[in-house]
């Protein structure tokens, strides 16, 4: 018998492609709420509230006050590659949002179905629409995909629900939906250190007491002890904003607040690290703090640190994948050791005023 020869090569269908790549940017529910905090942050929300049933895989909610979406601009909202926030590709040498590839919520309508409510400040009344696959379709009872006006607020009302609904595989991997709350309480509290003007609220839907909740205009400390531990907050130590040296070789500026080095929460760890704004993993600057750390703490406990990192957006790729949450920059080692100087100070300065404080 002949060997069979190769298959014809044929171009996948945009909804195969879609599917493909949503299923690459949303893994689960906690991807999807960092996607769409997000963008609630780039529409200059002050309010931020997540509601979840199931972990999130049964629904996720988030309702914004920001500015909302025009009613121009439904149509386009779920298409993949549509953004309100990027025209050409130097933008990315300058970008100031979370978002620039208009994947998010495409991704989200390809793996579930999605309702928006929406309403601008200029606009008298809000707009509903329903999203299946990038487009819009008839609500369940209706028969037109027009969005409909629609009592809202305003602002915007994300709601997604049955996640992973059309992939059967991936939705019977999730074991347990408390695990998938936990991981987005981690995301969600994360961001609410960093982005302490906003007020943010995360709960089970149906519950009343929220896992997370903060006043509007807090500060990170405030937030810290609120959401990790009032003993924590009071044992960190503050690095205030400082310029990272060489600055004409680095541009870059950092401040954040660190364990010192006997607080009791060191056994934990904690770990957060924000560069241009961006929740991110650099297992460099953590290997190097950690290290850093090892002089200080007793064996095996590990440190409590917040970071924030402002990087020149030219010196630092932001052109990733979504969910590559590594991230690279220019003149990597001066800009740790310079990092590793910083805190090395503020833990040092610590510690001279702890040897006072007990000869006094
Ligand atoms: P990106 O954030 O990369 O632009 P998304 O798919 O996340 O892509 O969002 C597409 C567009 O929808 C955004 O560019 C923005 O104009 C609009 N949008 C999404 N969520 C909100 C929101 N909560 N408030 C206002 N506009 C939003
Ligand atoms: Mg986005």
């Amino acid at each position: 018998r002949e060997p069979e020869g190769p298959k014809p090569i044929r171009k996948l269908s945009k909804d195969v492609i879609n599917q493909i790549a949503a299923a690459e940017i949303i893994h689960r529910p906690a991807n999807a709420i960092k996607e769409l905090l997000e963008n609630s942050l780039d529409a200059k929300s002050t309010s931020i509230k997540i509601n979840l049933k199931d972990g999130g895989l049964k629904s996720i909610q988030i309702i914004d006050n920001g500015h909302g979406i025009s009613k121009n601009d439904l149509p386009l909202l779920c298409e993949r590659y549509s953004t309100s926030k990027l025209n050409k590709f130097e933008d990315l040498n300058s970008l100031k949002t979370y978002g620039f590839r208009g994947e998010a919520l495409a991704s989200i309508s390809y793996v579930s179905h999605v309702e928006v409510v929406t309403k601008t400040k200029k606009d008298g009344c809000g707009w509903r629409a329903h999203y299946q696959d990038g487009v819009l379709i008839p609500s369940k009872s209706g028969t037109s995909a027009e969005p409909k006006p629609s009592a809202a607020n305003d602002g915007t009302v994300i709601t997604a629900e049955d996640l992973f609904f059309n992939m059967p595989l991936r939705k019977r991997a999730f074991k347990s939906p408390s695990e998938e709350y936990t991981r987005v309480l981690d995301v969600v509290t994360k961001y609410a250190i960093h982005n302490p003007h906003v007020a943010w609220v995360c709960k089970k839907a149906g519950t009343s007491l929220p896992d997370v909740s903060t006043p509007v205009d807090s500060t990170t400390k405030a937030n810290i002890a609120s959401l990790y531990s009032p003993s924590l907050a009071n044992e960190l130590l503050d690095i205030p904003l400082t310029t990272l040296q060489p600055e004409s070789k680095l541009s870059a500026q950092c401040k954040g607040w660190v364990s010192n080095a006997n607080s009791n929460w060191a056994r934990k760890g904690g770990w957060l690290l924000f560069i241009n704004n961006r929740l991110v993993d650099s297992t460099k600057i953590k290997k190097a703090i950690d290290s850093l750390y090892t002089a200080y703490l007793p064996k095996g406990a590990s440190p409590w640190v917040y970071l924030s990192l402002d990087i020149d957006p030219a010196k630092i790729d932001v052109n990733v994948h979504p969910t590559k949450s590594e991230v690279h920059f220019l003149n990597e080692d001066e800009m740790i050791d310079a990092l590793v100087g910083v805190i090395q100070t503020a833990l040092s300065g610590a510690n001279v005023s702890r040897s006072f404080s007990v000869q006094t």
